[in-house]
């Protein structure tokens, strides 16, 4: 019996697209305005001049750095937090995720975003702030999404049995990862994201279709 939901974000709960089409051309449209207001920011000590052109650049390679990563946190924070910007989930989300919080099942996230990412987007959702229903969030500070020991610890945190938990992801590897610790698992095969669909797990196309698979509430 399914007691715990733990789903993926990009992919399972929202359009892959949305970084690209919508937060990255966001943080680069405002990164000029940011700067001018914030002069004497922490995170601008450690980006050589000129900081805008530098900045700009480890934006079009999309680096990993802890400077650019903090700013573009602040910017996404201060759009959704101002409605400039809206957090994508697919229309069949919000309705199935009431249907299973109202019947009392335990809902997480686990996603390689930031939990703190993780809490803007599904806190400002066209369907509203989605974060009550919500338990817990985690990223990858409980470990790599398709590492199994992350799983793991993912059971230890929740204190279910393995199979009372069902995983939710469009990935492949992190449902194997998922599986392999003993989870239910469900492969979300979103026909705009052109997910290959896996020959080895249950597919499902939306969460109606989840909750058909699973025999869990969906009104
Ligand atoms: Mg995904």
């Amino acid at each position: 019996m399914i007691r715990s939901i733990v789903t993926d974000i990009e992919g399972t709960t929202t359009p892959i697209s949305f970084v690209h089409r919508v937060l990255f051309p966001y943080a680069r449209e405002r990164l000029p305005g940011f700067l001018e207001a914030n002069e004497a920011h922490p995170a601008l000590a450690n980006v050589p001049e000129p900081k805008l052109g530098t900045l700009l650049q480890w934006m079009d390679h999309d680096e990993k750095i802890t400077a650019l990563k903090a700013i573009q946190g602040e910017i996404w924070k201060e759009g959704f937090t101002s409605k400039h910007l809206v957090g994508e989930v697919y229309a069949d989300v919000p309705l199935a995720l009431s249907a299973w919080f109202a019947a009392g099942l335990r809902l997480f996230i686990f996603s390689s975003g930031s939990v703190e990412a993780q809490k803007l987007l599904f806190g400002h959702t066209p369907a509203g702030d989605l974060t009550p229903k919500y338990e817990g969030f985690f990223d990858t500070n409980i470990g790599s999404k398709k590492e199994s020991a992350s799983y793991g610890n993912i059971i230890h945190a929740l204190g279910n049995q393995p199979d009372e938990i069902l995983f939710l992801s469009d990935i492949e590897a992190e449902l194997d990862a998922a599986a392999a610790a003993g989870l239910a698992v469900c492969q979300l095969v979103r026909p705009e994201d052109k997910t290959i669909p896996s020959p080895r797990h249950p597919v499902a196309r939306d969460f109606h279709n989840v909750s058909s698979l699973f025999g869990l509430p969906c009104e």
